[in-house]
């Protein structure tokens, strides 16, 4: 076997959906025009990293779908989406905080862990770079709505960043947040994770791991409306059966796609 976040955080979230999702092959539909955008944005920011035309590179990856059926939320369009893109590519070179040194190497940096019980964790991790001169791990996120504020101290119980930390034994760790809003705006984030923290995750790994070779796949068992978290599960329509719902938003294919481990730059 071989772990991932997305894996791990999709079991800890409702134990059936990760049965859903990795044993039995059922995926969303890849139709939301803000997933597809975020990974096309993410490409012209390593174009960027690389001495090459990152506008050109948005333009050509978002332009595979212009002509495509998405599902935009209030107030996108793919012509829309392209400009905020732009905007907040120049406005990351002005900002000149990022390096990367070797973009080839440090952007998705794969990362192997070994588990206890022999299984690998893999983490593909945006950039290893730094950020204003510090060493740090990096994760763009692509979103409509400003994250908190550092001074929140929310970052620091990023799940994900832990992970990461957890996978490199890097304390510090930042968001570049690129905020597609009227006035395009990013953000950059910045945190520490101890080493507790690290030791504390390890643990959660571990026992997950063991849970999912036991073949331990529950339900969730839910939370009262509006908090359940059903209402935005994939797997929401098969759990109620509906027929009509699943053909149109789900898709399935069965085995564990290789991109499981791609770690979603859009929120
Ligand atoms: S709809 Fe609820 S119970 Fe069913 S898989 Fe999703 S989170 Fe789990």
């Amino acid at each position: 076997m071989t772990y991932s976040y997305t894996q791990i955080s999709q079991y800890l979230r409702c134990q059936r959906s990760y049965r859903y999702r990795y044993l039995d092959g059922w995926q969303e539909k890849e139709t939301k025009a803000s997933l597809l955008f975020g990974r096309c944005f993410e490409k012209a920011l390593a174009a960027y990293f690389c001495g090459e035309d990152s506008t050109a590179t948005l333009f050509k990856e978002w332009g595979v779908w212009r002509e495509a059926t998405l599902e935009y939320s209030k107030n996108d369009s793919w012509d829309r989406m392209a400009h905020q893109g732009v905007h907040l590519l120049e406005l990351f070179a002005r900002d000149n905080r990022v390096r990367i040194h070797d973009p080839r190497r440090d952007l998705q940096a794969k990362i192997n862990r070994s588990l206890l019980s022999g299984n690998d964790f893999v983490s593909y991790i945006d950039a290893l770079g730094y950020l204003d001169e510090t060493r740090c791990i990096i994760d763009w996120k692509t979103t409509t709505s400003r994250y908190p504020d550092e001074s929140t101290g929310l970052l620091a119980l990023d799940p994900q960043l832990i992970c990461y930390s957890w996978a490199t034994g890097i304390s510090d760790v930042a968001l570049v947040v690129f905020v597609r809003k009227q006035t395009p705006e990013i953000q950059y984030l910045k945190t520490s994770i101890t080493e507790e923290q690290r030791q504390e995750f390890g643990r959660l790994i571990e026992t997950t791991a063991s849970q999912i070779e036991a073949g331990q796949f529950l339900p969730h068992s839910g939370i009262r409306f509006p908090q359940n978290g059903c209402v935005s599960c994939a797997h929401l329509e098969l759990c109620l059966e509906n027929q009509t719902m699943i053909e149109s938003k789900l898709v399935r294919r069965p085995g564990a796609s290789d991109l499981d481990w791609l770690d979603q730059l859009e929120d």
